[in-house]
């Protein structure tokens, strides 16, 4: 059984990959000749209906018709094979339009295969080739056409006249073929934009993300941090706390363990912000190993009630500096906003307190 389903699925494959297969020329839309291919068969397949049933009329005609409409689309299936995707796009389309015209002058209005026309419109304005111009004057030619076609059949009548059980059997037949083909078209042209939207989409969700956050820490970088502070002044309503922090004797960190541990550090350090600072601080790598922290809801003091939290937390660290471990600490500057200073200045004034800071002794917090 297994064996079985294993036989028939690699069948289907081998179908399928037969039919994506490309042409073998460089710069070639794999999903157009696949839709160019699949129409095909389902105009063949389309056409031996029609042969089946058009040879019940019984007329050397219809029957000599019947039997040239598969071949001729079976010689286009291979054909796609041979020619490049554009020159096979292009044969499908005058096959179609041409089986269309001859349908309609041997059988008549009534056998509805003139709908096939609004197929390759659909067709036509999904491929990537074509000017936009020359899609427009194809539409409006196809539409002239059905027009034309529409009042020949008025005033003339068909060179077969078929009984009207025929004709409508023949309707039946090409509704169920110009739906499949349209939805087939539709279908797997609809899928590849979705796919390039959905891409697209997350193309441009990385992109924004690198380029508002710093890649070691992952936190939020200076250019992301200027453009939020500009943002969180403009529409301030109610009170705001920045605080620069640093890590005090970094250097010697990185001189004494290395850089990779240093690394780790500023790693460590980002998570427990982010971990111990109510949720909406607004956390960013401001330089080296300097840190801007946002409190867009506190006022000073409340800061400093978060702030001395985070700071326990971080003097409770240990690391593993290989050969012993450390323990770091940070220094931090804290000013309120007072509803009119500039950008430049808040920041100022957060970078001298943290200057005192580091003048007093360090891990501590200035206000
Ligand atoms: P202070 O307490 O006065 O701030 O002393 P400090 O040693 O921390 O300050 P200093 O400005 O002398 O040194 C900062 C160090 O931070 C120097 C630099 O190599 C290190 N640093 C900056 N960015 C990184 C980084 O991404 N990774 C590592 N490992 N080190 C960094
Ligand atoms: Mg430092
Ligand atoms: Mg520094």
């Amino acid at each position: 059984m297994k064996e079985y389903e294993m036989k028939e699925h690699s069948t289907l494959s081998t179908i399928y990959e037969n039919i994506c297969r490309d042409t073998g020329k460089q710069n070639e839309s794999a999903k157009l000749i696949a839709v160019v291919r699949l129409l095909t068969l389902s105009m063949l397949v389309h056409s031996l209906a029609f042969c089946i049933l058009v040879s019940f009329a019984g007329h050397i005609g219809t029957l000599v018709f019947g039997i040239a409409s598969p071949v001729l689309f079976l010689a286009v299936f291979v054909l796609s094979y041979h020619c490049s995707t554009f020159v096979s796009y292009c044969i499908l389309n005058v096959c179609i339009l041409f089986w269309t015209c001859m349908n309609i002058y041997c059988f008549g209005w009534d056998i509805g295969i003139q709908h096939f026309l609004v197929v390759l419109l659909v067709f036509v304005f999904f491929c990537k080739y074509k000017h936009e111009l020359i899609k427009i004057l194809f539409a409006v030619a196809l539409f002239v056409l059905r027009l034309f076609l529409f009042f020949y059949c008025k005033t003339n009548d068909p060179l077969i006249v078929l009984a009207d059980n025929l004709t409508n059997s023949l309707q039946m037949v090409n509704t169920f073929f110009i739906f499949l083909a349209l939805g087939l078209v539709a279908y797997l042209f609809s899928t590849t934009t979705q796919e390039m939207e959905g891409k697209l989409i997350e193309y441009n969700r990385k992109l924004m993300k690198q380029a508002n956050t710093d890649t070691l820490t992952g936190l939020y970088n200076r250019r992301r941090t200027m453009e939020y502070l500009e943002n969180l002044l403009k529409a301030a309503d109610s009170q705001i706390s920045i605080c620069i922090c640093d890590i005090d004797h970094f250097k010697r960190v990185n001189d004494t363990y290395g850089h990779n541990v240093g690394d780790v550090v500023l790693k460590t350090i980002s998570e427990t912000f982010q971990k111990r600072l109510p949720p909406d601080t607004f956390v960013s790598r401001w330089g080296g190993e300097e840190f801007l922290l946002i409190f867009p809801r506190l006022n000073g003091d409340e800061a400093i009630t978060a702030l001395e939290t985070l700071r326990q937390k971080i003097r409770e660290l240990s690391f593993d500096g290989g050969f012993e471990s450390f323990t770091i600490s940070l220094t931090y500057g804290l000013v309120e906003y007072d509803y009119h200073s500039d950008i430049t200045t808040l920041l100022k004034e957060a970078d001298e307190k943290l200057y005192i800071g580091k003048e007093g002794g360090r891990d501590r917090i200035v206000f």
